[in-house]
């Protein structure tokens, strides 16, 4: 049996959301649990979040969860996608040091020392920056590069360019993350709106372990949206280009209208009339488009809802104050041993 320090706070948490990840998890344990080992000993914790997986997730999660004292299994109620899962293991981790990853191991766990390195010499947040990335497509690699850049034009924070959610967070930055009640998050942009001292760690970014992107286009559309709407009005302020636009075509119309009157050449200007129309209709179905975006993401917010639904968390680690507190009153031990598990229903409203 291992002897674990218990505090309340370990020295480092490993937060990783996984989404039909049954190929990669055990690897995934495999090696974080050895990285994390060879940095803190054994003051770490680990936060698997299953996002609704459908396939042998969920059961991988929870017999780790109740074997290994240092795993925490967070089975949300349904899938909410890859920030929220990420927000709610965010939330949930209790670690000085917070070091996310994905389950699908592209961004290799061993680079951890180097992270608490930096994070050492006074960093707040540490980010990995990939310099290359293996094993994906032409499209997808074509389509981030063009999707910062855009996006660094628009909005008035600075992104860093290739960066990913693979980043250590102190627990300071964390506590603040944490207090963005935002509904649509585009987290690696939140992070770097907060400030402090954020340095890179370049790494080159690898294959997928095991298993198909869980970022198909449509997914990718919706978080490229995000990601600009939740950071820059900008395309609001698009109309008034367009506007501006549209009425200097229009006087140079007027002045040509009025030279057709005078040399009484009226009948004609069937096409011009229906181009004016089209571009005028166009323009404003795509500024009222632009306009409901904003107002549907007001409309979500301001009904408060929870970010998320947690059905389940599973820690084998009774001994712990925070399981322990929380489960006054409602101890299950689970029926294969040792496992404790709190079936209250928490939600994510921060
Ligand atoms: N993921 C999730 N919920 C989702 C989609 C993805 O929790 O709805 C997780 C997934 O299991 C992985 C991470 O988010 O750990 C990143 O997804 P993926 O690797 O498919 O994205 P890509 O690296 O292709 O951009
Ligand atoms: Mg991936």
């Amino acid at each position: 049996m291992e002897t674990r320090k218990k505090t309340a706070r370990p020295a480092l948490s490993v937060v990783s959301p996984c989404f039909n990840e049954e190929e990669s998890l055990p690897e995934l344990y495999r090696r974080v649990s050895a990285a994390c080992r060879e940095q803190v000993g054994d003051d770490y914790e680990i936060v698997l979040v299953d996002d609704g997986s459908s396939d042998a997730s969920r059961t991988i999660i929870r017999d780790l969860a109740e074997t290994d004292p240092h795993v925490v299994g967070v089975f949300l109620s349904r899938n909410y996608g890859h920030q929220i899962a990420l927000t709610s293991g965010l939330h949930i981790c209790r670690g000085d040091r917070t070091l996310i990853i994905d389950a699908d191991l592209q961004d290799p766990p061993e680079l951890l020392g180097d992270m608490i390195r930096l994070m050492d010499a006074g960093a707040d947040v540490v980010y990995g920056k990939r310099t290359a990335r293996q094993g994906e497509s032409r499209f997808k690699r074509f389509s981030a590069g063009a999707f910062y850049r855009l996006l660094n034009r628009v909005i008035d924070i600075d992104i860093p360019t290739d960066t990913g959610d693979f980043r250590l967070m102190s627990r300071r930055s964390l506590d603040e993350l944490n207090r963005m009640p935002e509904q649509h998050r585009f987290i690696r942009g939140m992070v770097s709106w907060l400030g402090f001292r954020q340095v890179p760690l370049e790494y080159v970014r690898e294959k997928r372990f095991a298993g198909e992107t869980k970022y198909p286009l449509r997914k990718m559309i919706h978080f490229a949206i995000d990601a600009i709407a939740g950071f820059s009005i900008v395309p609001l302020r698009l109309s008034v280009f367009l506007g501006l636009f549209c009425a200097l075509i229009g006087a140079v119309f007027l002045v040509y209208t009025i030279h057709g009157y005078l040399v009484g050449n009226t009948i004609q200007g069937w096409t011009t009339t229906m181009t004016a129309v089209l571009v005028l209709g166009g323009g404003q179905l795509l500024m009222l488009g632009v306009i409901g975006e904003y107002l549907g993401r007001l409309y979500m917010q301001s009904k408060n809802r929870p970010l998320y639904i947690i059905q389940d968390i599973v820690r084998s680690d009774p001994d712990d104050p925070a399981t322990a507190e929380k489960d006054s009153g409602r101890k299950s031990a689970r029926a294969r041993g040792k496992g404790v598990r709190k079936s209250a229903m928490l939600s994510g409203s921060h």
